[in-house]
């Protein structure tokens, strides 16, 4: 009786701690809320060590449940020494295999000192989650009541396990989500810093810059355009056209219609408009531009839009206008074009007034080949001979160009060119000419060398009164040898006999003072012609001792000691022997003239002829005479300049024309001691540019008649 009741009372007391484990084991979710996979783990490994006195407990978790498979072994120490954990996982794992629903209810294994009993128990349906290995070596391991509290505790574990999985997903969304947000944060951050600076820079833009709503109302306008105006942020915000109250009156109308099409349209504006400039009260020229923002549906969603300054650059403009206006008129009025050259790459900008002046559409393209076609044949053969476009190309030299144009209606029009050479921004060669349309002087000067050349034979018929006696004196011998020899004739017919042979021979002598008559008379008459220019191979000393021997009587008159020294070598040159003449008679006449007043010294008047540098041939005449003021040696060659009062102040000018005919230069230089010299020099054989005047390197020496030598 008392044995049974003994066996009741234990049976009891097994139950009630077995009722009182299972509590233990239904609170264990409760302790682990909040915690993670390895806290469930550790305090499920120990609860189930203690509760069921176990000598080892072991759990694998697989990757279902974490990221990396967990195994962890627990050993009671009574056990006695173990191998390393991953060796028993190792055993455990190989004993048991991985078909869960095929493991053995208990197995009985070999482990340390002993004999072990070992239950697994699948965590999870088909053990998805892993395995817990309970060990013990007691015999009868695991009672009834044991393996009730193994498969609860299995089970809590599995519930523990998933709500930790799921506690530590959630946790790793939430870090992420936490990571994210801060990312954001951040950026958002920046992204404010970055607007801030923008606003910033907007503000302080050296342009005023503005926003508008889609209906035109302005949201957003920065210091500058306040500051100009004197708006205020709020009055330019009360609505859409408050701004136009700055615009000066007379522009509003346009300004309001641009900026209401421009909004309407979605399409944005650009005008121009004076503003009013609150700080002095001044208008000023502005240009406003909008652009529009469109959202992706293409609805606008804002203006963004400039007003910028523009009246210094609208003055500078309107100045340049004006100032082109000026020059292109100036261009017209004295018919001078200019061009911009390029030789590398044969661009060639004209001016308008070159268009007109080469009677070409104004605007056309230039090229080279247009212009030769337009250039008088005889002045393109001598461009292509002077090979100036390949020279120009070459290098760097300025040019002056007189040349002529052949046009459509054969006529003819005289040019002069002078270009410059430069280097454009890249050092490019390019260079700048000006063009002027010289006809028009051109002619002039032909009327007026005609109408000097008039005044000289006008001037060389009034001086024939003074040349009467020496023309006397030529005329006299053989007219008195004329007239002795035919009353000689007369008498040696009327004798008797009549002495005939004497006869012949002085009528003999008188046909040959006859001659001798008239070609005094032909030099004459061809010295004070006006026939036209010839050109005849001339030999200068035998002009020289002509015009001697016609003013030979009035020279002497004057007391005039003429010395000629004549080279002998002097080679014959080519030019019109009476006009030369007329420079050497007018010369000697001069120096006569300036020593009639000469009574101190020889009044000596030196002529001289040689040879000068380059194969040219030079003239002088060299008096004692008064000279001339040094201050008026520019203009002894003027026409109508003249010291004396009975002379026309013509034959210098028309001498310097007669030498530059000849392609060479009359010069006045003052003696070392009383006097004057003139001088003119000539080249042998001057190029025969009839017309075009040619083209000489700026460079050059300028070959013009000068008062100075
Ligand atoms: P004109 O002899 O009629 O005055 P020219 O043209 O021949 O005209 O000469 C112009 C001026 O040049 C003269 O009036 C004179 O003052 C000056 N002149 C010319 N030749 C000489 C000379 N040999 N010596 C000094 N002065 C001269």
């Amino acid at each position: 009786m008392d044995v049974q009741y003994e066996q009741d009372a234990g049976e009891i007391k097994r139950l009630q701690r077995c009722i009182n484990d299972l509590v233990c084991l239904l609170a264990l979710p409760a302790l682990w809320s909040g915690g993670d996979i390895s806290q469930v783990l550790d305090t499920l490994l120990n609860t189930l060590m203690r509760m069921l006195r176990l000598d080892l407990v072991s759990v694998r978790l697989n990757l279902s449940v974490v990221e990396t498979p967990i195994e962890i072994v627990r050993v009671a120490q009574s056990f006695g020494p173990m191998p390393p954990a991953h060796e028993i996982c190792e055993a455990l794992n190989h004993s048991l295999g991985d078909n869960s629903p095929k493991w053995p209810p208990l197995l009985r294994n070999l482990m340390g000192d002993g004999e072990v009993s070992m239950v697994p128990l699948p965590l999870g349906l088909q053990g998805e989650l892993g395995v817990i290995i309970a060990a013990a070596q007691r015999a009868g391991f695991p009672q009834q009541t044991e393996a009730l509290l193994l498969n609860v505790a299995a089970s809590q574990a599995c519930i523990g396990l998933q709500e930790a999985r799921l506690r530590s997903q959630q946790k790793c969304i939430a870090d992420e989500l936490d990571r994210r947000v801060a990312r954001r944060t951040a950026e958002l951050t920046a992204a404010n810093a970055e607007l801030q600076l923008q606003v910033g820079l907007l503000q302080r833009l050296p342009v005023s810059a503005w926003t508008l709503k889609p209906d035109g109302t302005p949201d957003f306008v920065n210091r500058v355009w306040l500051e100009y105006s004197g708006q205020t942020l709020d009055f330019v915000r009360s609505r859409p056209d408050a701004w136009i109250s700055a615009v000066h009156p007379e522009d509003r109308e346009t300004a309001s219609r641009s900026f209401w099409e421009g909004v309407r349209s979605g399409q944005g504006f650009a005008m121009e408009t004076r503003f009013l400039r609150a700080r002095d009260g001044t208008y000023r020229w502005h240009l406003n531009q909008a652009v529009v923002l469109r959202d992706a549906e293409g609805r606008v969603l804002k203006f963004v839009g400039t007003t910028t300054d523009i009246d210094d650059q609208k003055r500078a403009k309107e100045k340049l206008r004006r100032s082109e206006a000026f020059l292109a008129e100036g261009q017209r009025l004295g018919q001078i074009g200019s061009y911009c050259w390029r030789p590398a790459t044969d661009e060639i900008t004209w001016s308008a007034e070159l268009y007109r002046i080469y009677e070409l559409e104004i605007g056309m393209p230039v090229t080279l080949e247009l212009i030769r076609s337009r250039v008088h044949p005889d002045d393109v053969t001598l461009i292509e001979k002077m090979k100036l476009v390949d020279q120009a190309r070459e290098g760097s030299h300025d040019f002056e160009w007189r040349y002529r144009l052949l046009m459509p209606d054969q006529s003819i029009k005289y040019m002069h060119a002078v270009a410059h050479s430069t280097r454009d921004q890249n050092g490019q060669s390019e260079y700048m000419a000006s063009v002027q349309d010289v006809t028009a002087r051109r002619l002039a000067e032909e009327a007026r060398d005609k109408a000097q050349s008039e005044l000289a034979s006008v001037a060389r018929v009034m001086s024939l009164g003074a040349l009467t006696a020496s023309i006397a004196h030529e005329v006299n011998q053989p007219l008195s040898g004329i007239i002795t020899n035919a009353s000689t004739c007369l008498r040696m017919l009327g004798a008797d006999p009549p002495q005939v042979e004497g006869a012949r021979e002085t009528a003999r002598r008188t046909i040959r003072d006859g001659n001798r008559m008239s070609e005094v008379i032909a030099r004459l008459r061809a010295l004070f012609s006006k026939k036209e220019p010839t050109t005849e191979s001339v030999n200068l000393n035998d002009a020289v001792l002509e015009v001697i021997a016609l003013s030979i009587l009035e020279l002497q008159k004057n007391r005039v000691v003429l010395c000629p020294e004549l080279a002998d070598d002097l080679p014959l040159i080519t030019g019109d022997r009476v006009q030369l003449q007329q420079v050497i008679l007018n010369l000697l006449r001069n120096g006569s003239d300036a020593m009639c007043t000469v009574e101190d010294r020889p009044r000596q008047l030196v002529i001289r002829t040689e040879r000068d540098n380059g194969d040219r041939v030079r003239l002088t005449v060299q008096d004692a005479g008064i000279g001339f003021d040094p201050q008026a040696a520019d203009r002894l060659f003027d026409a109508f300049y003249t010291t004396k009062c009975d002379g026309m102040g013509i034959g210098l000018s028309v001498s310097r024309s007669i030498i530059e005919r000849h392609h060479g230069r009359l010069w006045a230089t003052l003696n070392e001691g009383p006097g004057a010299a003139f001088s003119f020099s000539i080249p042998r054989t001057p190029a025969g540019l009839a017309h075009a005047d040619g083209i000489r390197n700026i460079q050059a020496p300028a070959v013009t008649g000068s008062a100075a030598a």
